[in-house]
């Protein structure tokens, strides 16, 4: 397949690397200056798109998608498929979709979870929102990046899932980081803590797998002085889609609104930005009642 990808820094590099390893012939574009083993570079998005039977965008936000797709969308083949795997907000995601569909496109939004572990692996998970025939045409692409893809329905229904499960995932992590700072408080062990919650009813993804308390659980950015992994400000970001999508449509998210209050403090006030978003246990170790 002929590929044209745009956007190839931490998730969007790997993620080609792995499609090009394949044997696809993938043509990538980046602003900045980059190389990405065997994916051959194109002065500009549109070259890399003219031709393409698929073009995937990996990109920061939807302000940028929006500005990249004036420039794709023209020259695409009539009938090619546009993926885009970055997380943005979802009216952003349907207002994509809609350019392409005038233009004889198909589209498909397809954010992903599993960080740049998955997206070097090719273990990423794809949550798709579009027509059934754009799932179809990337589905290939997917397995090859991914071990799952779920269809999840129309556009932008893969971004509505990607922002509901971090906003779950943000209001895990808080909770079991201040779960363990009450418990060095009340004098029990982290170790047991773990021991406990990770069998217990609290037990959760950013318990099990990603434990903030560092030596204890599984690898993970803790053991690494909270080197990202998932950095606090793109935490920050999910967690601000997750509540103007909230707002859009009239959702009471009392605990995403907090989770988004409390990251915003960290990053912002707090010197959160840069560090993993796990290293809110070292700040509620600081932090205090009165
Ligand atoms: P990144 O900043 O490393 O990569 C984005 C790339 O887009 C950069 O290389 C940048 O130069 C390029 N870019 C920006 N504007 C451009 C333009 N107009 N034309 C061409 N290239 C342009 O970010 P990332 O970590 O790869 O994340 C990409 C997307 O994936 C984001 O939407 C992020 O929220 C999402 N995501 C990231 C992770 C993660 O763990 N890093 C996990 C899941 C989803």
């Amino acid at each position: 397949m002929k590929i044209g990808f745009i956007g190839l820094g931490n998730m969007g590099g790997p993620m080609a690397a792995n499609l090009a390893k394949e044997g696809h012939e993938v043509m990538g574009f980046d602003m900045a200056d980059v190389q990405i083993d065997g994916v051959q570079m194109a002065g500009s998005g549109a070259e890399a798109a003219t031709g393409a039977d698929v073009v995937i965008t990996m990109l920061p936000n939807g302000q940028i998608l929006r500005s990249v797709a004036e420039d794709l969308v023209p020259v695409m083949t009539k009938g090619a498929t546009l993926v885009d795997c970055s997380t943005v907000d979802v009216d952003s995601a349907r207002a994509v979709a809609q350019q392409c569909a005038d233009a004889g496109l198909q589209f498909v939004d397809a954010p992903v979870s599993g960080g740049i572990g998955g997206a070097a692996a090719g273990t990423l998970t794809f949550m798709a929102g579009g027509s059934q025939g754009a799932f179809d045409a990337a589905k290939p692409l997917f397995d090859i990046m991914g071990q799952k893809a779920v269809h999840c329905g129309d556009a932008g229904a893969g971004q509505a899932a990607k922002i509901c499960n971090n906003m779950i995932l943000g209001i895990t992590m808080i909770g079991t980081c201040e779960a363990f700072a009450l418990a060095d408080k009340l004098g029990l062990d982290r170790q047991k803590m773990f021991d406990v919650v990770s069998t217990s009813s609290g037990y959760s993804w950013s318990m099990n797998a990603y434990c903030p308390a560092p030596g204890v659980g599984p690898q993970s950015p803790a053991d690494n002085d909270y080197k990202p992994g998932f950095a606090s400000e793109l935490m920050l970001k999910d967690l601000r889609l997750s509540q103007q999508a909230a707002d859009s449509v009239d959702a009471d998210t009392p605990m995403g609104a907090l989770a988004q209050a409390l990251y915003a403090v960290f990053v912002e006030d707090e010197d959160g930005k840069g560090k993993d978003f796990s290293a809110m246990l070292p700040r509620f170790e600081k932090s205090s009642r009165h």
